[in-house]
């Protein structure tokens, strides 16, 4: 067995025929010494520190202060002083930890005040809200305990991996991305073999920062009798008239069956939460296997609670985040680059081939600027890109640099559209 290490992902070291624990992780190792050595990127990142918009980075030995377009704190709530302060505030009086899972008694009337809260957010009632210790965990616990054999899970093929990783008990379909005529055929062959047929969409993608043809899917899902969860992470607090995602302007918040998030983004903090209705959530709170074995948002997760009420109190930090997304976006496109279908705050710049990206990503480092370059499996293989987040804490300045490495290594490089 060898790897070419010139074209090789990650992907390719998750398992080898024959090679045990000890040999994959060792041929790895190799793998990771070698791209080190190339200087692509980061795989030996040391003392990081910084905040969200800029970050010092320890790289081959030397500490430098990069502008950063990795962090999914989009509204740069991690650093605002009132939701740090009611972070303190939990810790002060709950201490650090919860002691327990949920259902044994790690269960404090915080956890009950963060859900009323962030069921409140999507004007719904306060007890169709259950938290969880991740987005992650939202996803795949909520999953693998409502989808079981008789059932169907239909996904967008771009959804989330937590999405997946909920299908282990159940019957699994994907559809191409956004594409209704696929997924209309799915649940019209599904209809009278599968007992639940749950289709499952991101409100914004991860990869791309498109929305998904949300009204239509709805429209669809009903048609059919089926039901819909939406993981609107990258939407809330960004997208909507007051901020509450990808589903307030068409009017969907009390509509879809389950919306899935984290608070590890734009409530700058840690766990996520499943919104759907008052019995499904109850079923979850006692059935799902990570509310009993396992614990939850510790005490520190009272400053979601301010970040959330923030999301109405200070508006300036979603009007500042957009600025800043317009000006970027409008800068990149201007340059001639490709920047895919993207509406929200996740930017790519599409660089198509792989090893083109990898050089790519080490001369942005080079310049100052940290980003993540992103390939196969998180996307196709002929569609590697180097992606950014743009967050409410850039300023003109962070961009303006940005803007011109990426000006300079287009001149070197040739990568704007044909
Ligand atoms: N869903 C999507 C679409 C995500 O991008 C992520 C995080 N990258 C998650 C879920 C998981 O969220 P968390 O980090 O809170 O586990």
């Amino acid at each position: 067995m060898s790897i070419d290490f010139e074209t090789a992902t990650f992907k390719d070291f998750e398992n080898i025929a024959d090679y045990d624990i000890a040999q994959r992780a060792n041929y790895f190792y190799e793998f990771l010494d070698h791209m080190t050595a190339k200087g692509h990127m980061n795989y030996r990142l040391k003392n990081m520190s910084g905040t969200n918009a800029t970050l010092n980075i320890n790289i081959a030995n030397q500490n430098k202060e990069y502008v950063s377009f990795v962090s999914s704190d989009y509204l740069g709530f991690t650093q605002h002083p009132k939701v740090k302060q009611a972070a303190i505030d939990g810790i002060e009086k709950y201490g650090t930890g919860t002691g327990a899972t949920p259902l044994i008694g790690g269960y404090f009337d915080y956890h009950n005040a963060l859900e009323r809260k962030i069921a409140g957010f999507f004007g719904r009632e306060e007890e169709e809200a259950v938290i969880f210790t991740t987005g992650y965990t939202a996803n795949s616990a909520t999953l693998q305990i409502l989808m079981q054999k008789e059932d169907i899970a239909i996904l967008d093929m771009a959804v989330h991996a937590s999405v997946h990783e909920g299908c282990v008990f159940t019957n699994k379909k994907t559809f191409p991305h956004n594409n209704l005529e696929a997924l209309e055929h799915i649940l019209k062959i599904s209809e009278n073999t599968y007992r639940t047929k749950l289709v499952v969409v991101d409100g914004v993608y991860s990869q791309d920062g498109d929305t998904s043809r949300i009204s239509e899917i709805y429209d669809l899902v009903k048609k059919y009798n089926a039901y819909l969860m939406v993981d609107d992470v990258h939407g809330v607090g960004i997208l909507g008239q007051t901020g509450r995602g990808s589903l307030e302007d068409p009017g969907l918040m009390d509509k879809v069956d389950f919306i899935t998030g984290t608070f590890s983004k734009t409530f700058g903090n840690l766990g996520g939460y499943v919104i759907t209705n008052k019995k499904i959530a109850s079923f979850l709170k006692f059935q799902s296997r990570q509310q009993i074995f396992s614990a939850t948002a510790p005490p520190s997760s009272a400053g979601i609670v301010k970040a959330i009420d923030l999301i109405d109190e200070e508006p300036i930090w979603r009007e500042r985040l957009w600025d800043n997304i317009n000006y970027f976006k409008k800068g990149l496109d201007d340059l001639g680059l490709d920047t895919g279908i993207t509406c929200s705050a996740i930017i790519p710049v599409k660089i198509g081939d792989q090893s083109k990206m990898w050089d790519i990503g080490r001369i942005l480092i080079e310049k100052g600027v940290y980003t993540n370059p992103i390939m196969y499996p998180a996307v196709a293989r002929k569609d590697a890109r180097i992606r950014m987040s743009v967050t409410a804490r850039h300023n003109k300045e962070h961009l303006d640099k940005t803007l011109n490495v990426f000006d300079d290594i287009n001149k070197k490089m040739h990568i704007a559209k044909k």
